[in-house]
């Protein structure tokens, strides 16, 4: 049994064994994730839909080593977050992995280009950052113009594209994306979801999204449905098929 669980460490990227999270509140208790088990192989693109409060953040953040687990485990890499200590999860989690939020998260005091400089300057990478790589992902992303101004001077498309620049200039193996078209109209969606897909298929990179959208799924090679913190349902996406989406927003 053992050999087993080892030999799945070794071969899934994001691999979650039997995770639950409750939350308490007084006398309160709520389990937003029940027992949830997950195996994601490297380059998989993985989306995971269902209403809201069904546990999806939760889950985020737990995948994520954002939060603890009440019970169960997660492995990035063959790597238990629980045997971590908090500064070698944040080690963990700035090296191998790029967020994306709905909310887009980028420091308002900061220009869209120091947004991206200082998340490659935490995620712990020895060699300078690639300008040419910053030019190229600026390009794909129609944000190159835009680089010197700051958030509250972009519209929340841009921003968008900024926090997937910001998310991906480190090269990260999993890019985990929270509701990143949510709050984006149908052309810079497009755009985001063009870019998420790009970088999976380009880069080899694994990507787990989380998302109301059903067409924004769909782009995923698998999908799962998850409701009252549990999988219910899995289907397979379009992610190996031809998928038709328009390029990045010019
Ligand atoms: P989703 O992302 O699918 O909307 P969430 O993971 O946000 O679902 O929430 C799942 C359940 O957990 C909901 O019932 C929600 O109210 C509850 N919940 C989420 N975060 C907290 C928290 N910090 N404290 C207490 N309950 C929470």
């Amino acid at each position: 049994m053992k050999n087993v669980q080892a030999e799945s460490r070794s071969r899934h990227i994001i691999l979650a064994e039997d995770l639950t999270k409750v939350y308490s509140a007084g006398q309160i208790q709520v389990t937003a994730v029940r027992g949830v088990s997950l195996r994601v192989e490297p380059g998989e693109f993985v989306a995971i839909v269902g209403p809201s409060g069904s546990g999806k953040s939760t889950l985020f953040y737990l995948l994520g080593g954002l939060t603890r687990a009440t019970s169960g485990h997660v492995s990035i890499d063959g790597v238990d977050f629980a045997t971590l200590s908090d500064a070698q999860r944040t080690r963990l989690r700035k090296h191998r992995i790029g967020f994306v939020f709905q909310r887009f998260n980028l420091l308002p005091t900061l220009s869209a280009m120091g947004n991206i400089e200082i998340a490659y300057a935490v995620s712990g990478r020895k060699e300078p950052l690639d300008r040419k790589y910053l030019d190229h992902l600026s390009d794909m992303l129609a944000i190159r113009g835009r680089l010197n101004h700051r958030p509250s001077e972009l519209s929340g498309g841009e921003q968008q594209r900024v926090a997937i620049a910001r998310a991906m200039i480190a090269r990260p193996a999993i890019v985990l994306a929270d509701e990143p078209t949510g709050n984006l109209d149908t052309k810079n969606s497009d755009a985001v979801l063009h870019m998420l897909m790009r970088s999976n298929r380009e880069l080899g990179q694994t990507t787990l999204m989380i998302t109301h959208n059903p067409e924004a799924a769909a782009i995923a090679g698998r999908i799962l449905h998850m409701r009252d913190g549990e999988f219910v349902h899995e289907e397979k996406g379009s992610a190996s098929g031809d998928v038709v989406l328009k390029a990045p927003v010019g």
